[in-house]
């Protein structure tokens, strides 16, 4: 059988080809700071790049190029490069196509430290930002300067799920020369391949979905061999790489990535609709819905050969508003195996409250410019058998 008939996970699975050097069935963990070498010679070839080697862990370390092979795979990207959270990655992408007097035009609604990375540290280091509202593709058009280098969004936004037309916008950036960049954390590989709709690098919070147990942070970017090598150039320089052992557990989680994601995609969709049919849910907002206002455009764009579903992540408010849904998550921290906390994407069910929580940081009015309201909770659906679900929400719902 040659290799192109293998299907997706099975290659995924079993990446890398090469075996290693004492036959273990898992993948080793490289844990050494340094390499040695066999003569000042091999050194210098090593350092110099004449000869393949590694030299120092924050250079290379082969338990992470695997875990990067296994990513480039997963999203359609020709490399991958791994960093210390989510965060690393965003910044040192970011770094790597805009200087000081360049412009770059982000999405309204981001996650909050990526808004306060764009609104705070990149202003400060004299990057010139622009927050536009993308759901209009068009609306890039008007914001597009001479200055202009990036164009960055998230799909599904987080915590509103607002979605954005991939394709569209990379069409029109793409004229423009800009680099285009999407945050694929919330959709995750399973469901959305921004590469193959005209994206150039995909970013992600490997702490949430892809290592999926709660256990790490950890970030990456994926794209082409050459944008690659200059983000690769800057992470050597800046330092915020990801340690071996790290990497072997985002590659153990991403065993199971398929499965899970399946399970998240059926139990969102399921909680989903219960919430929307419940007498005191005011608005739910989840891409799967007929209800929801892009849903056209969100069943259009996240499907890939891996299989089809609108993601883990959902938010809802309850007639009542702040009051009520303060309620509702302080009955769950006491009550439930749903817990209250920050973060999204493990096994476990999870709720927390934007306006107070991830999204803190933004000032209020411009929190509401981005449908960011105080009555907002937003849920991450685990993998639990979802009867259970169900009834845990069946039960703070009858009490508030
Ligand atoms: C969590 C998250 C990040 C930041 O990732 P860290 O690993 O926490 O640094 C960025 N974008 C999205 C959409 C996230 O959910």
């Amino acid at each position: 059988m040659k290799k192109k008939d293998y299907g997706l996970i099975t290659k995924l699975l079993h990446l890398p080809k090469k075996k290693n050097p004492e036959n273990s069935h898992t993948i080793p963990i490289f844990q050494t700071s340094t390499f040695t070498y066999d003569s000042v010679d091999d050194g210098a070839k090593k350092i110099s790049g004449e000869k393949e080697g590694y030299v120092y862990t924050r250079i290379g370390n082969p338990t992470r190029k695997i875990l990067e092979e296994k990513l480039a795979l997963l999203e359609h990207g020709e490399d991958a490069i791994v960093f210390a959270s989510g965060m690393a990655a965003i910044s040192t992408v970011i770094v790597t196509f805009a200087k000081s007097g360049d412009h770059i035009i982000c999405g309204r609604t981001l996650y909050g430290c990526t808004d306060s990375l764009f609104s705070k540290q990149l202003k400060n280091l004299g990057m010139e930002i622009s927050f536009v509202d993308l759901r209009d593709a068009s609306n890039l058009e008007k914001y597009i300067r001479e200055n202009t280098k990036i164009v960055y969004f998230e799909t599904p936004a987080n915590p509103t799920m607002e979605i954005v037309d991939i394709k569209k916008v990379s069409k029109l950036a793409k004229k423009y020369n800009l680099k285009i960049i999407v945050d694929n954390t919330f959709a995750t590989p399973y469901n959305q391949l921004p590469i193959t709709l005209g994206v150039d690098i995909v970013v992600h919070s490997l702490t949430k979905y892809i290592n999926g147990h709660g256990d790490v942070i950890a970030g990456a970017a994926i794209g082409k061999k050459e944008d690659i090598e200059k983000v690769r150039e800057k992470l050597i320089d800046f330092g915020g790489i990801l340690g071996p052992e790290d990497c072997y557990r985002v590659i153990r989680g991403l065993a199971t990535f398929v499965l899970r994601m399946e399970r998240h995609n059926e139990n969102a969709m399921k909680l989903a609709k219960f919430l929307e049919r419940h007498e005191k849910v005011k608005k739910v907002y989840y891409p799967g819905l007929k209800s929801f206002p892009q849903h056209k455009l969100a069943k259009k764009q996240m499907k890939t050969p891996y299989g089809r579903g609108f993601g883990g992540m959902l938010s809802f408010e309850l007639y009542g508003g702040f009051g009520k849904g303060k309620k509702f998550m302080n009955y769950l921290a006491r009550n439930s195996f749903i817990k209250l906390a920050v973060s999204l994407g493990c096994t476990d069910t999870l709720v927390q409250h934007p306006a107070s929580m991830t999204h803190a940081k933004i000032p209020k009015k411009d929190k509401l410019a981005k449908g960011i309201t105080d009555s907002l909770i937003r849920v991450s659906v685990g993998i639990e058998d979802y009867r259970d679900i169900e009834e845990e929400f069946r039960k703070v719902l009858d009490y508030v």
